[in-house]
């Protein structure tokens, strides 16, 4: 059985201080708690940075800040948002992976309503940009897929190569207004997607445990953290990412899996550097 590449998202565009006082926010937080994770097993570190005010963001400076600090302490493999939230400026989405070049980038294969009152916007346009300048970069995107419809977005872009061959997918469930988080949904997306492809899955809230289960029973890779659940179990807040790590690495174990060191997981994604 191949290793399993474990990815912690620390910190995402929304949770607040209020909402968890753990969640890390400032460089100096992220970075401490990347490497903290590091040190607990994790393969990849997805990155958010926010605001000098805690609030979402694509914000240069701090993304360079953080990226700089978990360098100088560990080698996982980095994963910059190409988000960083919702109406974000395409420049400014465009510009942490283009000038830090870290080894992978999310790309958010589509549109689609968030939360019932807004609109996630990854037009036609961008998606071509975003594809063709992450190749340029030499970054591997991560193809985030809300909705079976961005499967097939992927599906084209591969085509035209403006997504480079072969990919490597994020199923992302239980977001309301995409797809809900269930085993049934999951099979059906890994069903979509080519036979080359390596994918991971996610999810959302109290989805995270059923979902990562089933991540590992159908072959994927999985994440966790902060940006995607603040509970270590219900109605308990976690302390901190790094218990998502550590139970996620027993949880792998039992299965009777090995966690990829960041190597195994360039390895397994076919990263160049
Ligand atoms: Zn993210």
């Amino acid at each position: 059985m191949s290793k399993i590449i474990l990815t912690v998202a620390t910190t995402g565009a929304w949770i607040s201080k209020e909402a968890n006082p753990h969640v890390p926010i400032t460089p100096e937080e992220i970075a401490e708690e990347v490497y903290a994770c590091w040190k607990a097993g994790a393969s990849m570190a997805h990155i958010h940075v926010r605001d000098n005010e805690g609030k979402a963001a694509m914000d240069f400076d701090n993304f360079e800040k953080t990226v700089k600090m978990v360098r100088e302490r560990c080698d996982i493999v980095i994963n910059l948002t190409t988000s960083g939230g919702l109406g974000l400026k395409e420049e400014d989405r465009i510009k942490p992976f283009f000038e830090l070049r870290p080894e992978v980038a999310s790309y958010d294969a589509g549109s689609m309503n968030w939360g019932h009152n807004d609109v996630f916007l990854n037009s036609p346009n961008f998606l071509e940009k975003l594809g063709k300048t992450m190749q340029e970069c030499n970054v591997k995107p991560e193809l985030e897929i809300f909705d079976s419809g961005m499967v097939y977005n992927t599906l084209y872009y591969l085509e035209k190569d403006i997504l480079p061959n072969p990919p490597h997918y994020q199923f992302v469930l239980g977001v309301p207004g995409g797809m809900s988080a269930t085993v049934e949904n999951l099979v059906f997306l890994k069903s979509l997607i080519p036979s080359n492809a390596t994918w991971s899955a996610f999810g959302i809230g109290r989805m995270h445990l059923p979902i990562m289960y089933a991540a590992l029973a159908l072959g994927g890779h999985i994440r966790v953290g902060m940006e995607d659940n603040i509970y270590y179990t219900k109605g308990v807040l976690a302390e901190s990412n790094v218990d998502f790590v550590k139970r996620a690495v027993r949880i792998i174990n039992e299965f009777n899996s090995e966690v990829a060191s960041p190597d195994e997981a360039r390895q397994i994604l076919g990263l160049s550097k």
